[in-house]
């Protein structure tokens, strides 16, 4: 449920509200906004069929409304307005797209090096690469860990660019928030709930893949878990889902963003690398989810993909991203976005 306040109400109206809260062991989680001040409760409240009436009886409230959805702090119930996350003046969610590009994983200095030049050139904004690879098989390339984070750091430094990179265990979170801007959870971690609270608990954005067989439901839920821990600072990325279709990589689920949008105020990125598994199908797919309403890509970039150690059939060559970043700008523009990047390019 939401309290909601009354116009005008004081800080320390708000106070009582949140104590009364804590007394019977529930959350309030605080949204000031332009228009109204509201108080999201979450915590086991069906032992409590008076709750509702006894908050509505505090000083400043004004209604106390259920949240009828199971996610609740995502919701456009508790937050109508969309959430914009400033990330060293990148900015998710508002009238900008944001792209962030790089390789699936950091291998060598000069792979990394020259991946964020080219992107950053292009007009990426921030920069992906994984040093802590999630691996179907334990046979497959896992990443370079630490030495691998200090690579994209360094890339990071010398464009200009926000780092984006996954961190794939609750006891890998201190760690990689030193070098990270954004820390990505993984598809195949959706439902780690130990490292959902703990990237909750950290001071960090966070993007959340939807993971390989989730519903909407089960991936708001997830990313409930980390709203819960008060982290506000929240990403959705839709890449791709598990059908029956065998020719792509995954079924890219173009559906979820205007969804994730009418349900949720959290800014939602379009994977298209991971969606399709295939160069080639990059691009359309990737204009396909502006078209729809994406706040950003997020572009799997190597400079020789047919060497690479992960993913390279669904990487793009420098040419092809280039390419792709020159058909996005047009669509952008069509459902009234313009492109993050273009500012910093010119400056
Ligand atoms: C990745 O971004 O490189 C990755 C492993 O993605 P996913 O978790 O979506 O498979
Ligand atoms: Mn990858």
């Amino acid at each position: 449920m939401i309290v909601v306040m009354k116009a005008g109400s004081q800080d320390k109206e708000i106070d009582v509200v949140m104590d009364r809260l804590h007394a019977l062991g529930l959350q309030g989680h605080l949204s000031k906004g332009v228009e109204r001040t509201v108080i999201g409760v979450v915590g086991v409240t069906s032992a409590m069929p008076d709750l509702r009436e006894r908050l509505e009886l505090v000083p400043g409230v004004s209604e106390v409304v259920p949240i009828s959805k199971p996610f609740k702090l995502s919701s456009r119930e508790f937050e109508p307005e969309k959430t914009v996350i400033d990330i060293g003046g990148v900015r998710i969610g508002g009238q900008e797209l944001v792209v962030i590009a790089g390789p699936c994983a950091a291998e060598t200095r000069d792979q990394v090096m020259s991946t964020a030049r080219t992107v950053k050139a292009a007009g990426a904004s921030i920069l992906r690469g994984g040093a802590f690879k999630p691996s179907t098989s334990p046979y497959s390339f896992r990443g370079l860990g630490e030495e691998g984070l200090k690579l994209l750091a360094e890339a990071k430094q010398e464009n200009g660019m926000p780092l984006i990179t996954e961190v794939l265990t609750p006891q890998d979170v201190d760690l990689v928030v030193k070098y990270a801007d954004i820390l990505q959870v993984g598809a195949r971690n959706m439902q780690n709930f130990i490292l959902l609270d703990e990237v909750g608990q950290a001071r960090k954005p966070v993007m959340l893949k939807r993971g390989l067989s989730a519903t909407i439901q089960e991936w708001l839920l997830a990313a409930e878990y980390i709203l819960a821990q008060g982290n506000r600072q929240l990403i959705l990325c839709e890449r791709g889902i598990r059908t029956y279709e065998t020719y792509t990589r995954n079924t890219m689920d173009i559906s979820a963003i205007p969804v994730v949008h009418k349900e949720t105020h959290l800014p939602i990125i379009a994977d298209p690398s991971h969606a399709t598994g295939k160069w080639d199908l990059v691009m359309p797919m990737a204009l396909a989810s502006v078209a729809a309403g994406a706040d950003g890509l997020m572009i799997e970039v190597h400079p020789t993909p047919d060497t690479a150690l992960k993913d390279g059939a669904q990487s793009l060559t420098f040419d092809h991203f280039g390419e792709l970043m020159k058909r996005v700008a047009p669509v952008a523009q069509a459902v009234g976005r313009t492109m993050a990047g273009s500012k910093q390019k010119k400056a």
